[in-house]
């Protein structure tokens, strides 16, 4: 049995996720953008608050923490190398860490790039992965604090987990993520019939996070960077991964 997953939207363009295991009563959130959605959900459903998981320091995944603890009582886990810029911690975790969340294993895997710091919850049991703003549906996040090669790093490693692994990423960017895959991977088939799929599904307002790690190894540039096909259309045949990643980060920045 897999813990159940609830994807909800909160500000703008963010997302927030519900972990739940119904054997033990136990609710795990992932990043708090603001905390009324969350707050709604839990009470819709009768669940209360027992954790709260945090990626990275970003206003936008922090930002509701203090107010869903005035309603419910829950235990904070998030990056000991950040702990001086994240709401007050009851858990600090590293690279290589892990916890038991409802009968689950929880890893922990540094993920910087975005900023560093940055950590993914993996739970291989249910098959999630929470990214938040490094692996992102048909990107990745920008470089604002750690390096291109930090970041390729990162990607190798969620790259790395089971195909199957559910990619619950931070934002919904996937559109404009996917207006810029095609100029990197034009011939791209499954890029192309993945792009339908997200425009289809925008068009009924659906979102398109959660994702599968097999659909991202398949069409996500950023994973991409070793692709003969993508270094060829960059002329970059030959070169290291991770100068290709980089040319292909620095093109989204500038897109
Ligand atoms: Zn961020
Ligand atoms: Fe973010």
């Amino acid at each position: 049995m897999t813990l159940e997953l609830v994807t909800l939207p909160a500000l703008s363009d963010n997302y927030t996720y519900l972990l739940h295991d119904s054997e033990s009563g136990q609710t795990a959130c992932i990043d708090v953008p603001e905390a009324e959605p969350i707050l709604s959900e839990l009470a819709s459903r009768g669940w209360s608050l027992n954790e709260i998981w945090l990626t990275h320091h970003h206003h936008d995944h922090i930002g509701g923490v203090d107010d869903l603890l005035k309603h419910h009582d829950a235990k904070v886990t998030g990056a000991k190398a950040d702990r001086h810029r994240l709401p007050r911690l009851n858990r600090e975790v590293a690279d290589g860490d892990a916890f038991e969340f409802g009968g689950e294993v929880v890893e922990i895997l540094d993920v910087s790039g975005h900023t560093v710091g940055h950590i993914a919850f993996v739970l291989p049991k249910s098959g999630y992965a929470f990214t938040a703003d490094s692996l992102m549906a048909l990107g990745c996040g920008r470089l604002f604090e750690g390096t291109a090669a930090q970041m390729w790093n990162s990607l190798q490693k969620l790259a790395a987990l089971d195909p199957s692994t559910i990619i619950c990423s931070g934002h919904e960017y996937t559109q404009a993520n996917a207006r810029f895959a095609i100029t990197i991977d034009p011939e791209n088939i499954d890029l192309k019939d993945r792009i339908e799929r997200i425009n289809s599904k925008r068009d009924s307002n659906e979102p398109t996070v959660p994702s599968k790690l097999s659909d991202e190894v398949a069409t996500n540039p950023f994973l991409r960077a070793a692709d003969p096909a993508i270094q060829a259309h960059l002329d970059m045949i030959g070169a290291e991964p991770v100068e290709v990643f980089a040319e292909i980060r620095a093109r989204k920045d500038r897109f």
